[in-house]
């Protein structure tokens, strides 16, 4: 929540600077206030994608008509990236800009919105899924959690605006796009099913999922999974020990065999937990560690949306079965 509130403030006092700069960006790559777009003759269309995760769907909708430039790589932390000017240029630049949009690239909006008003297209998929599907915990203040990737049916359904803006800017290959779009979205149905079977291993009382940050509301809705985040100690300031008492007496009552951790929080208060449970006399260890808001290394399994996902429900089932 502190994350999001000190996003707020940065988002203004960024808002001139990368005004700036977007302005001479744009300004470099000739793009007017005309709404100029469209893929020039042969060439694929050049996207420009905000975290991996979109990057993914837009490859996979795209396929060799498109050349995706992913501007968040492995590890980074989209609630808190902010565009450098290499960016600027490169979304300036796109034929489309993909992104997650309901806030998740909260550093971003600015520059975002100001892409749009000059022609660019621009594509915020979250957005356009079922509304009536997102979730409101109460530390977002009213918005929408915007980790929507972990319900993977949920994820599904950004296939079809990303098919819709392809076909916008080459109309020719609208049935090269939808049929992409036919495998890709099989694919995630499979996946989807072997989630829930996955977890479903997991025995039902011990089937919560402890994390240090709030990506896990969509996952644990769509695979039955309680989460408790531990997003409130993420930081030395934020660090409570009322927090630490209420997840370890959950974790103690309930057996949980294992908690787990994110590279971007510090290990020491999931460690004030394992060593809280042990006090209690109940041994919980460390699961590993899980992809929330980025994926792993390009070229390796992790390093696409699929990938990513069967990562972690692997991770998860092993730790808590
Ligand atoms: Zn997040």
């Amino acid at each position: 929540m502190l994350k999001r509130q000190a996003c707020a403030r940065s988002v203004r006092r960024l808002a001139t600077v990368q005004g700036l700069v977007l302005a001479f960006a744009l300004a470099a790559v000739g793009c007017g206030s005309d709404g100029e777009k469209g893929s020039t003759e042969g060439q694929p269309i050049r996207v420009t994608a905000t975290v991996g995760m979109v990057a993914d769907v837009v490859r996979n909708v795209g396929g060799d008509r498109v050349t995706v430039t992913a501007l968040m790589g492995p590890g980074v932390d989209p609630h808190l990236y902010k565009a450098s000017e290499g960016d600027i240029a490169r979304l300036a630049d796109a034929d489309i800009v993909f992104y997650n949009g309901l806030l998740l690239e909260g550093k971003m909006t600015e520059v975002l919105e100001k892409i749009a008003q000059r022609g660019r297209t621009t594509v915020a998929v979250a957005e356009r899924i079922d509304a009536t599907k997102l979730l409101h915990p109460k530390e977002f203040e009213g918005h929408p959690d915007p980790h929507v990737w972990f319900d993977v049916s949920m994820w599904k359904q950004t296939i079809a605006p990303v098919v819709e803006a392809l076909a916008a800017v080459e109309p020719e290959s609208r049935e090269q796009f939808q049929a992409n779009a036919a495998r890709f979205g099989a694919e995630l149905d499979a996946l989807h099913a072997w989630c829930g079977e996955q977890l479903a291993l997991v025995p039902e009382e011990g089937r919560v999922l402890v994390t240090a940050h709030d990506a896990f509301g969509y996952f644990g809705r769509a695979y039955g999974v309680e989460v408790v985040g531990l997003q409130g100690l993420s930081t030395a300031s934020e660090y409570g020990l009322k927090d630490v008492r209420r997840i370890v007496d959950l974790v103690s009552e309930r057996r949980v065999k294992a908690v787990f951790v994110e590279s971007s929080v510090p290990k020491r208060s999931i460690e004030a937990v394992v060593e809280g449970c042990r006090a209690n006399g109940h041994d919980v260890r460390i699961g590993g560690e899980l992809f929330s808001d980025a994926m792993g290394e390009a070229g390796t399994p992790e390093g696409t949306y699929v990938g990513m996902v069967r990562a972690n429900v692997t991770k998860i089932v092993e730790a808590l079965r």
